[in-house]
């Protein structure tokens, strides 16, 4: 679409469906979020295959991570709308009785959704579940660096929603800034941080609420009582899961100095049982997305001492699973997201040395721990901040529904999932309703009764 011509236009239809009601009704939210499964069911194939042509990733992958993720969110939003959009009833104070007061979910208006390139479809249609289960009109904006997957959703959601509620615009950073300088009624954005504050800014100029799921830095910090070979097989799994190229990943680890060694060979066993030695061949190991990013990478791999990988082909953008040590904390493998397979592995002394290293630092989107002790876990989840606490595993958290996601602080704002997407592109309302057969005087002046008693 040409972006500067057909916004406004597109914009005022939108906004005139959302006046005229067409997205309030139950029935008409049941009816899209059936009619998104059908699209994901009926397009299998060809969605997984965009994956595979933008991330290398193996269809078990882009069904675990994507697809059959966004059925299950389907479903158990199916599941439950009728009782998130129901008015939530609140005490009445005694002042004001008698009368009742409740909360009354509404929808905001026209959104925006501005997705990610690393789950391009979970990224983009998950916030879309939420936005239509809460009776919204949205603009999506698929991430210009998943094209294949892009094109597919500007072709795909035409067919399947309704176009007068939903429409999706391609295309990169101008598009985006076009998009933005629209009125919107709240803006998700899943990204990095310094787009994340563009967003923010532009948002301002017409005091839309914006909702930023943004990235970091997410530690995992193993104790020496912690089992193993399970700990380095769940953090390999979490880490080189779409080749390093997840949000939640676990950005480094810090590592109890008297397992360092069997940690390390630890992790090496979980990563060859995954991908064989070479996992340029693994059928289960993705690529990197762009060659600006791959060559990003490829400049961190020479910050420590290799102890496993380091591996790299330009033409096929792969990097293999590599782990460094020796790093220093000043170097910039350890001062920027990595978001990529290069896992630095540094040494603590102990669970207090691990905390302080961890708050000394920006709050990470996600922190792992990894201990036989609940009370090194509990010491851990309470004396640090993090958008999301995973303990004893990686990445698990987001299956579960009832768990909000989402940053603090520079990992992001706002959150979603289950009830608390619906809650992000909801208002609500607070109302109080008074009959008229009980209106004492003594509200209204002259305060007499007051008066005589001050
Ligand atoms: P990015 O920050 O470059 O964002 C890409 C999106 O922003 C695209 O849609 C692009 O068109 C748009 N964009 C680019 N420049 C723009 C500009 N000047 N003005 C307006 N829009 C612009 O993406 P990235 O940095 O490659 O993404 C990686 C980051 O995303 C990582 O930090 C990662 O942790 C984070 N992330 C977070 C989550 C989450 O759920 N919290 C999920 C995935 C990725």
């Amino acid at each position: 679409m040409q972006v500067t011509s057909e916004l406004e236009p597109l914009m005022e239809r939108l906004r005139h469906t959302y006046v005229g009601g067409l997205t309030r009704p139950h029935t008409w939210r049941i009816k899209q979020l059936k009619q998104l499964a059908l699209m994901l069911e009926t397009h299998e194939t060809e969605l997984l295959e965009a994956l595979q042509t933008d991330l290398g990733k193996s269809n078990a992958e882009g069904w675990l991570t994507e697809l059959g993720y966004l059925h299950s969110d389907i479903s158990h939003t199916c599941k439950h709308l009728r009782r998130w959009m129901k008015p939530h009833a609140v005490s009445q104070p005694l002042m004001a009785w008698p009368g009742k007061s409740f909360l009354q979910p509404e929808p905001l208006g026209v959104v925006l959704i501005i997705g990610a390139w690393n789950y391009p479809l979970q990224l983009l249609l998950s916030p879309l579940v939420a936005a239509l289960a809460a009776g919204n009109c949205v603009v999506l904006k698929p991430s210009e660096l998943a094209p294949a997957t892009a094109d597919l959703m500007a072709r795909l959601i035409p067919d399947y929603l309704a176009n007068e509620a939903v429409q999706v615009i391609n295309g990169g950073k101008e598009t985006a800034q076009q998009l933005l300088a629209q009125r919107f009624d709240h803006i998700m954005y899943t990204g990095g941080g310094r787009v994340g504050r563009l967003v923010m800014k532009a948002a301002a100029e017409h005091l839309t609420p914006v909702t930023l799921e943004l990235g970091g830095k997410s530690p995992a910090v193993v104790l020496s009582d912690a089992d193993l070979t399970i700990t380095a097989r769940r953090i390999a799994w979490g880490k080189w899961l779409n080749a390093g190229q997840t949000c939640i990943a676990p950005d480094y680890v810090l590592v109890a100095e008297s397992i360092k060694g069997p940690f390390l060979d630890a992790l090496r066993d979980a990563i060859e049982s995954f991908f064989g030695t070479d996992a340029s061949n693994a059928e289960d190991y993705g690529k990197i997305v762009s060659e600006q990013h791959w060559q990003r990478l490829v400049g961190y791999i020479d910050q420590g001492t290799l102890s496993y990988g380091g591996e790299y082909d330009r033409q096929n953008r792969f990097i293999e699973p590599t782990v460094l040590t020796d790093v220093a904390a000043d170097s910039p493998v350890m001062q920027e997201e990595i978001f990529g397979p290069i896992l630095p592995v540094l040494t603590i002394p102990n669970l207090a040395s691990a905390i302080e290293f961890i708050r000394e630092r920006d709050k990470p989107l996600a922190l792992y721990g990894f201990s036989r002790s609940s009370r090194s876990l509990q010491q851990l989840t309470e004396q640090t901040h993090a958008g999301n606490q995973c303990n004893n595993d990686t990445l698990m958290f987001m299956l579960n529904p009832k768990l909000p996601f989402g940053g603090v602080g520079p990992s992001g704002m706002g959150r979603y999932h289950g009830k608390y997407g619906f809650d992000t592109f909801s208002h609500q309302k607070s109302v109080m309703q008074r009959p008229f057969w009980f209106d004492p005087k003594f509200r209204y002046p002259p305060y007499t009764s007051f008066k005589q008693k001050l």
